[in-house]
């Protein structure tokens, strides 16, 4: 595996390409496995790639000038009455090393065949850009429910003399933090696989400019049952919630709220969520709290709206 990073400024970062796969690579361009970015091959050099390359040029450049150097210097010739002496001293400039970060997970792209590996929730094929949406879905969740284990994972290996950073971790409220980024994550995994399937769906030449006109007909329509409903009954002709029970789609309608109010108002209950989610008025105020079970039962529902909606439309 070999190392590669985002040349894009805001992203980035860093994932791993299978050597052999890279070597046999035809391609043009590559795209980052998180933000699609995409550029010729040459420029997702990571910068511990780049610094390394730079000091091996140093390097060359310096041991060809200390030679050139050398052939100049005279020795001082006793017979003479003058002579002039130059001392070369040449010191090898010092190579950066290249260090590489073990990746963490695996993945075989379903569309062109080829391995790589990324680090936490991914999107594209850095190979041919594009992804299946139910696989990268599934990953998505899968890399979720990991974060929300952690917790669990730390305290089973900290020793109990070294739990005052598990205390801090606690009463800085990180567990909170993960929930809350949890749910986040798992709404973006789920518009992006709606989003996928209905591209799929409506532009199946995956022409550029109708793509713009799909994407502006579908902008966040996902993130809300009805104007989900609504765009997914346009764009395939079928309830993409069919599948759920209506209990099942209340859950759903009231996370996909949740999201919205912890986003943009940290989580403060308002009249429209205490509504959705069937809570008392005197609800209305008070700040919501998620647990680890909220998120994976979430990741159940939307994976079945993904699943149903992908196998309806043939997809
Ligand atoms: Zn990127
Ligand atoms: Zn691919």
């Amino acid at each position: 595996m070999i190392g590669r990073q985002c040349p894009g400024a805001e992203c980035r970062r860093v994932f791993r390409l299978d050597g052999a796969a890279f070597d046999a690579f035809e391609g043009h361009r590559l795209y980052c496995p998180y933000c699609g970015a995409t550029a010729p091959p040459e420029e997702f050099l990571t910068d511990q790639q780049r610094r390394y390359a730079e000091s091996r040029v140093a390097r060359a450049v310096g041991d060809w000038l200390s030679g050139e150097l050398a052939r100049l210097a005279t020795r001082p010739r006793p017979s003479s009455g003058l002579s002039l002496t130059i001392t070369i001293r040449h010191t090898p400039a010092p190579l950066v090393p290249l260090v590489e970060r073990l990746s963490r997970r695996h993945v075989v792209c379903v569309a062109c065949d080829l391995r790589y590996a990324v680090f936490g929730m991914a999107f594209y094929c850095p190979f041919c850009g594009l992804r299946e949406p139910l696989s990268v879905f599934d990953e998505n969740a899968q890399v979720i429910e990991q974060e929300l284990l952690l917790p669990a994972r730390l305290r089973s290996v900290v020793r109990p003399e070294e739990s005052q950073i598990l205390r801090e971790w606690e009463e800085l409220g990180l567990h909170e933090t993960l929930v809350t980024n949890a749910l986040v994550n798992a709404v973006s995994a789920y518009e992006t696989a709606l989003r996928g399937l209905s591209h799929q769906a409506a532009n199946p030449g995956a022409d550029p400019g109708r793509r713009a006109v799909v994407a502006k007909e579908i902008g966040n329509s996902f993130q809300n049952v009805e104007r989900g409903r609504e765009c997914g009954q346009r764009i395939f002709g079928f309830d993409i919630y069919s599948c759920l029970s209506s209990p099942e789609l209340d859950y759903l309608s009231q996370m996909l709220q949740a999201r919205h109010i912890l986003t943009h108002s940290s989580g403060i209950i308002d009249d429209r969520y205490a509504s959705e989610a069937g809570r008392p008025t005197s609800d209305v105020g008070q700040r919501l709290c998620l647990r680890d079970g909220d998120i994976l039962r979430l990741l159940q529902l939307m994976r079945a709206v993904v699943v149903h909606t992908k196998q309806q439309a043939g997809l």
